[in-house]
Parts: C-alpha cells; structure tokens; sequence
C-alpha cells in the first residue's frame, strides 16, 4: 500500500506512522526525520535544512523532491510505502503523482488526521522525541516508562528546538498556507481518508486501520 499522511504539526502523524508501518510492513518515511539526521551529521542538506526548520518554514520544494524521490527507488519501498510529512504542497504533491505514474503507480491512501488548532500548542510544547529513532511521547498524553529514554530503542529524549511556542505558530500558519491545500487535491483524486484525531492515540489507530479496510 502507498500511502501519504497529512495532517497539522502535531496531528500525531509520526506516532500513528509508527504503529501502521509496524502493522502493514511498510517503510515509515518522514522528511522531517530525514532532515533532522542530516542537520545531526552536519552534511550540506543539513546546513542548508536547518535555516528553514529554525525558523518554521518549509525547505524548498526541488531539494525536498529530490529527496523522497532518492528514498523511493530503494528497494524496500517496492512493495509500498508511508509517507509522513510529505507532500507539504501541491509542487511536491504533483511531483510525487509522476514519479508514480512512470511506474504505473499512484497513491492508495491519504490519511488526513484531523485535529483542531486548540489542540496542537499544548501537544507541541509536550512533545518529546527520541534523538536515535525519532519516536514521539509526551510528558503528558504519552510519558515513555523510563524518564528521558525511547521505549523503542532506549535512546535520549529530546525536545525538538522548533517546538517552542513562537515557531509551531509559524508552522500552524505555513500549514494553512502551503499544505492544507492538499486536502482537495487528494479528495479529488478519490482517496483521502479522514480520521478524528482527537482521541486517544490507540483510538485513533483503529480508526485509521478500520479505514485502510475498506480500501484494501
Ligand atoms: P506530528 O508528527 O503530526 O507532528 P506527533 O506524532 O509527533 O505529531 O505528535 C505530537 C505530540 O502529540 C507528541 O508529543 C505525541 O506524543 C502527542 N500525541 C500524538 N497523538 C496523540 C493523541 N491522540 N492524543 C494526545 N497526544 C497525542
Ligand atoms: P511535524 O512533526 O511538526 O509535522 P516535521 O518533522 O514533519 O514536523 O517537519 C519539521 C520541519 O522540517 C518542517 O517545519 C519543515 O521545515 C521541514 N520539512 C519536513 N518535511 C518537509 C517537506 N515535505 N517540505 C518542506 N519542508 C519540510
Ligand atoms: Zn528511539
């Protein structure tokens, strides 16, 4: 299955991209993560990145295709995929419908998690986020059992430097902007997926596999 997630900051995208790749067996692909490692290891895209995520806004659109594009030709992205954090506009969003079509491929599923703005400050500025495999917890909402380490991997916790009030504003805003557009874009294509997201992370799960169902 080839699927996108959309969703505002804070949606709970990367934590529901967890769980569905584990269940579906297919990759967890996330942009943010990508850059986030590349700007770790200091390489030249993570330089370049870093200048944008500082400040909440998005990478440009070619270093960002090109990316995912790189990522989708290896080889365990053959038999599908979970996008997350991707596409972000419509640019990317037709670019990805190409490079699909050239393979006679397309998009089997945009899972858009829908949770309303009131929600995201307070999960944003609770989150904390493993700095070896990117998993996400809240102090709050999703504590992981030992204080300050990934369940998963038994990495660092951290808090990510853009989830600070000033800059998830800046992100809110730029998602009105430049991604909630892809709602329609994918309504027309006949397979966005709406999930209430709002509920409790392991609701929120099996509505999303209740909807996958349907589709497969
Ligand atoms: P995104 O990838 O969409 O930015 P995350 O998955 O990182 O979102 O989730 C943002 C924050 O909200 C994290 O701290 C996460 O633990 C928390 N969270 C995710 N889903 C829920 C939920 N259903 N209810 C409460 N908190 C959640
Ligand atoms: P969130 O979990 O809050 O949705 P991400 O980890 O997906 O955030 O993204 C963090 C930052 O990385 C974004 O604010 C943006 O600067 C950059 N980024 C991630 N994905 C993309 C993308 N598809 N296009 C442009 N910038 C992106
Ligand atoms: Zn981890």
């Amino acid at each position: 299955m080839k699927m996108v997630l959309l969703g505002p900051p804070g949606a709970g995208k990367g934590t529901q991209a967890k769980l569905i790749s584990e269940k579906y067996s297919i990759p967890h692909i996330s942009t943010g993560d990508i850059f986030r490692k590349n700007i770790s290891e200091k390489t030249k895209l993570g330089i370049e990145a870093k200048k944008y995520m500082d400040n909440g806004q998005l990478v440009p659109d070619k270093v960002t295709i090109d990316i995912v594009k790189d990522r989708l030709t290896e080889d365990d992205c053959k038999e599908g995929f979970l996008l997350d954090g991707f596409p972000r506009t419509v640019k990317q969003a037709e670019a990805l419908d190409e490079f699909l079509n050239s393979a006679d491929g397309k998009i089997d599923a945009a899972l858009l998690i829908d949770v309303a703005e009131e929600f995201i400050l307070e999960r944003m500025t609770g989150r904390r986020v493993c700095s070896s495999c990117g998993a996400s917890y809240h102090i709050k909402f999703n504590p992981s059992k030992i204080d300050g380490k990934c369940d998963l991997c038994n990495g660092d916790l951290i808090q990510r430097k853009d989830d600070t009030e000033a800059t998830v504003k800046e992100r809110l805003d730029v998602y009105s902007k430049q991604t909630q557009p892809l709602i329609n874009y994918y309504k027309n294509q006949n397979v966005l997926l709406k999930i209430e997201g709002t509920k409790e992370i392991s609701e929120v799960f099996d509505e999303i596999c209740n909807s996958l169902k349907a589709i497969k």
